[in-house]
């Protein structure tokens, strides 16, 4: 199952270019088939541009590039992947109610250290193992800039946090199991 989603590059400003791609999935099995592309790519961001035709002096010009900002309304987008070359990250939006683009999770593009593991179809804990366990969530961020996203285990209730800069914090749950 997909559905309709951009998959780009983040910009200065909230700007962004991306492509439409008609079967966009869930992170966590986007997110997989991100790393492996970048890995793929001996982890150079401008390779992994090149998969998804987002180079910068390749068809940025090109009538099927999609300029936007993220602070305009999308009418039928479902997702979008937001890749971040200055922290080699991504992030995935959605739209609320209104239409307006809503952070749902943001991913290092070396998950090697992930507090939770993606193996392209579930998100296991690696503190407890429970799968397909986790709540995905945003907060505002320490310095009131802007907002950090969440994934805390719903067993365990440790959680990780990655803040606007990838920075990730861990907190641990309170020991329920
Ligand atoms: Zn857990």
């Amino acid at each position: 199952m997909g559905s309709r989603h951009y998959v780009g590059v983040l910009g200065p400003h909230g700007t962004y270019r991306a492509l439409y791609r008609q079967w966009g999935n869930h992170p966590v099995i986007e997110i997989p088939l991100l790393r492996a592309d970048w890995q793929d790519h001996d982890r150079d961001m401008a390779g992994l541009l090149a998969v998804y035709d987002l180079t910068v002096d390749g068809r940025a010009d090109s009538p099927e590039i999609y300029h936007g900002h993220l602070d305009e309304p999308t009418d039928d987008m479902e997702g979008l992947y937001l890749i971040d070359l200055d922290h080699a990250g991504i992030g995935f939006y959605v739209p609320d109610r209104a239409r307006n683009w809503r952070l749902y999770s943001r991913h290092l593009l070396d998950g090697s250290d992930d507090l939770f593991t993606l193996d392209g179809s579930t998100i296991r804990c690696t503190t407890c193992a429970a799968v397909d366990e986790v709540r995905f969530s945003t907060a505002h961020t320490a310095t009131g800039s802007g907002l950090d996203a969440v994934v805390t285990c719903t067993h365990c209730g440790c959680a990780e946090t990655t803040t606007p800069a990838f920075t990730r914090h861990r907190t641990t749950g309170p020991g329920k199991r």
